[in-house]
Formats: structure tokens, C-alpha cells, sequence
């Protein structure tokens, strides 16, 4: 599922619990950071101005520091003082969390986005922030022009079964829009989290709603992946190859148009159908300026069929040639592959 900035969508899509995440549909709380400068003793310097157009509540990523200052949302501080004031933020919430659980959380910060309050062990703890930051570092600043307005919640439940018992979700994992937090457990798996962080990563950048077949698959395309010394490695088919074969031989299957239409995806196993145009998108090495065009012009902008023709257009722009032949050389390329497979990318 994908953001919607609406409550009663959000309330909706709980009760659709058999998708590998719910992108629930909440008032995206807008940060109205109403807290006078002068009041805010540990704050140095705020010598930012937004760009012309930028929304005030978004800064550039990645602001530069200078040395002894780190910038954290929205405001510069003095590295000294961003110790305790994420000490606060992590007593806070796991005091939220623990009222609404009423079970114990560890916290943890790092890379001073990410709070983890967790109930695995320190080892797994230490995996969970290895795979996270190593994911931040090499697909951020790819798709996202903006410093996360918020920092990135995750709670790490023991185990499925605990996962289950407290979220009321049967997924691998879900991220939650209206609370900014991302829920999943300890042997959900990498991609889980991954695709979840993606929607996080999504979710901070953008004030207004995107179609699911957007939100999906870019969010599932990041499923599979793999870090080797340190780099995130990308660019696989997985699990759901096929189940997009399937779908590709249906008599209804939706031409790519219609799909692309559509607000929220209404074929069996779209998520397979939308991971793998973002797949097409990466081999032919045009994924990261779709993406930046779609969030940023074509979505912010358009809505309905106008949207669709602009991503349409775009598209055909991109890879210069018309969707009639793209859909052929999707379709064909489907086919060729099998579950897990690296594929390869088109230098240009
Ligand atoms: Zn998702």
C-alpha cells in the first residue's frame, strides 16, 4: 500500500494485514516546529534559508557541517549538544511505546536519524544498524534531495510470534506513516527492512500522495540486495519473478497504461509487476532520474490522467523510445529471468 495523507485510509488498510507491508494512510504530521530560536539555548547557528520554491520545513541533503556542528532536523547544533537531545528523544518514545505495549524496549541511536528500540539481542541489534546504515549511505542521496524532517523509528520485536501478538499484522513488517515508525522483528529478513526503510525515506521527502505502483515498487525493487565490503549491492530479481510470469500470461493482465493509471493496483501480485518496471528502469540505468522526476515534478504537480500521461511521457523521454515498445521489451525481459538473478545494467 502507499502513503495517503488521510486518516480513515490509514484505519482501512489495518485491516488489510495479508501485504508484505501496509503503507497506511495518515495526516502526515505536518512538523509546524513552532519553537522560537531564541528559546532553544543549544542551538548555535541556524544560518539556513530556504531555497526559492522549498518548502520551509525541508533542507538539502546533505547539509554540510562544519566542523564541532551537526545539522539535525532542521537546525544546526553544536556537536556536543546532540548527545543528550537524542537521549531525550529515545527516553520519550520508548516511555510511548512501553505505555502502549506495556512491555520493555532497549533503545539505540545511530547516525543520528535512526532510533531502534528493540527486544533482540545486542548482536542482532548491531546487525540491524550495519544493514541500515550501509543502505541510508548508498540509496539516500541517489532518490532524496531532502534531510529527513523526522527520524527514521524502528521497532525490532523478538520474534514473529511477538510481532503478531503486538501489531495485530501477519506481514514481515509495515511502516507507519502516521507515527513515522517502522515495525518488524528479529528474522523478518534484510529486504523487509529495506523496503521499509524505502517508504520511510519516501515518506520524509514528500508532503503529497504518490500511486501505489510508485510506492511498491520502487519500495520492493530494494527487497533483494546484498553488502559486500561495505557497499550496498543492488539490481536482483527475487521471489516474485514468477508470480509476474503468471501474471504476464493472464488474459486480463493490464497493458502497462491502464496499469500505470491506476491509484492504487488492483491485479493479483501487482507488487510483481510494479517491482519489476523498476527493475527495467535500473537495467536500462534510468531509475534514479525517473524516480527524482516522478517524485519531485511529475507527482507534486499532476494528478489522475494528467499524472499518467506525464510519467508516461517521461518514461518514453528516458529511454527514448514508446511505451508500446517498452511494454515489449518488459514483457520479453520478464520472461528471461528467474528468481534471484542478478541482472545487469546498461552503461550510458
Ligand atoms: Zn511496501
Amino acid at each position: 500500500m502507499y502513503p495517503k495523507k488521510n486518516k480513515n485510509k490509514y484505519f482501512f488498510s489495518l485491516l488489510i494485514l495479508v501485504f508484505i507491508c501496509f503503507f497506511c494512510a495518515c495526516q502526515s504530521s505536518q512538523n509546524s516546529e513552532s519553537i522560537s530560536q531564541k528559546n532553544q539555548s543549544n542551538i548555535i547557528e541556524n544560518i539556513f534559508q530556504p531555497t526559492k520554491n522549498t518548502p520551509p520545513t525541508l533542507w538539502n541533503y546533505p547539509q554540510k557541517d562544519s566542523v564541532g556542528y551537526v545539522f539535525y532536523l532542521k537546525k544546526r547544533y553544536n556537536a556536543k549538544n546532540i548527545a543528550p537531545i537524542k537521549a531525550k528523544e529515545l527516553e520519550k518514545w520508548s516511555k510511548e511505546l512501553e505505555k502502549k505495549y506495556n512491555i520493555s524496549f532497549k533503545t539505540h541511536t545511530y547516525q543520528k536519524y535512526f532510533n531502534i528500540a528493540y527486544r533482540c539481542t545486542d548482536a542482532q541489534r548491531n546487525h540491524l544498524e550495519y544493514v541500515s546504515k550501509v543502505f541510508f549511505k548508498d540509496t539516500y542521496q541517489k532518490y532524496f534531495k531532502y534531510e529527513p524532517k523526522n527520524p527514521f523509528q524502528i521497532v525490532y520485536f523478538a520474534n514473529k510470534d511477538e510481532f503478531v501478538k503486538y501489531t495485530k499484522s501477519s506481514a514481515y513488517g509495515f511502516y507507519q506513516p502516521s507515527t513515522k515508525t517502522l515495525f518488524t522483528y528479529t528474522g523478518s529478513g534484510e529486504g523487509t527492512l529495506w523496503h521499509e526503510l524505502m517508504h520511510a525515506f519516501v515518506d520524509t521527502n514528500i508532503e503529497h500522495n504518490i500511486q501505489q505502483w510508485f510506492s511498491e515498487g520502487l519500495a520492493s525493487f530494494y527487497e533483494m540486495g546484498g553488502i559486500s565490503n561495505d557497499i550496498f549491492l543492488e539490481g536482483y530479481t527475487n521471489w516474485r519473478q514468477p508470480l509476474l510470469i503468471k501474471m504476464l500470461g493472464k488474459k486480463n493482465n493490464l497493458p502497462l497504461d491502464i496499469f500505470l493509471e491506476e491509484e492504487e493496483m488492483s491485479e493479483d501480485d501487482a507488487y510483481a509487476k510494479a517491482r519489476f518496471l523498476f527493475c527495467y528502469l535500473w537495467i536500462n540505468n534510468k531509475m534514479i532520474s525517473f524516480v527524482n522526476a516522478y517524485l519531485y515534478e511529475l507527482s507534486a504537480q499532476y494528478k489522475g490522467k494528467e499524472l499518467t500521461k506525464k510519467t508516461i511521457d517521461k518514461i518514453e523521454k528516458l529511454l527514448g523510445k514508446n511505451l508500446k515498445t517498452i511494454e515489449k521489451e518488459y514483457n520479453e525481459l520478464a520472461k528471461k529471468f528467474i528468481p534471484y538473478q542478478k541482472l545487469q545494467q546498461i552503461k550510458n
